[in-house]
């Protein structure tokens, strides 16, 4: 069994967002976040495990869907969410459980099915995204992802594949 890494400082995106719990709420601030990808497996007769090339390029495109966007935790009970039209334009309306609005355009509004948008949130989405583009591929036993929302402020996940 190999891994394949690509590290950090390869693949990145910046987004805004806020985490926000009954215990831990925050202002909607940014970070420049890095990804780090692993995959896990035996090589196959052309003693690759997988392609740097072709996996940093699937990440890239997963990670560009976040890019220069708000990062909105769509499982997020303590935030409802309306879509509403300012001046002509499609917008997106936050009204927070404690108190907070916030009122963004629509196209820089990013969702994710997720419950928060922490580092450990980012990664599991990331790396379930990152399975279902790899599932197909043969000798792939293990795929990690580890997102850093600022220099040694990292959380990963793993996933394993099933054979196909
Ligand atoms: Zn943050």
């Amino acid at each position: 069994m190999h891994t394949l890494t690509i590290g950090r400082g390869q693949i990145g995106f910046s987004s805004a967002h806020f985490v926000y719990s009954e215990t831990f709420r925050e202002p909607l601030h940014g970070h420049n976040y890095q990804v780090g990808v692993s995959v896990q497996g035996s090589p196959g007769p052309d003693r690759f495990v997988m392609n740097f090339l072709e996996l940093k390029k699937i990440t890239r495109e997963l990670v560009r869907e976040l890019d220069h966007r708000f990062l909105l935790p769509e499982r997020n009970t303590l935030i409802s969410v309306a879509k509403k039209v300012f001046e002509g334009k499609p917008v997106v309306e936050l009204r927070c459980a404690y108190g907070e609005v916030y009122v963004l355009p629509s196209e820089g509004v990013c969702p994710l099915p997720v419950q928060d948008t922490t580092v450990e949130d980012i990664s599991s989405y990331l790396c379930f995204r990152l399975k279902e583009a790899l599932k197909r591929r043969s000798g792939l036993k293990l795929v990690k992802v580890e997102v850093c929302e600022s220099p040694g402020f990292c959380a990963s996940t793993s996933e394993t594949l099933e054979p196909s």
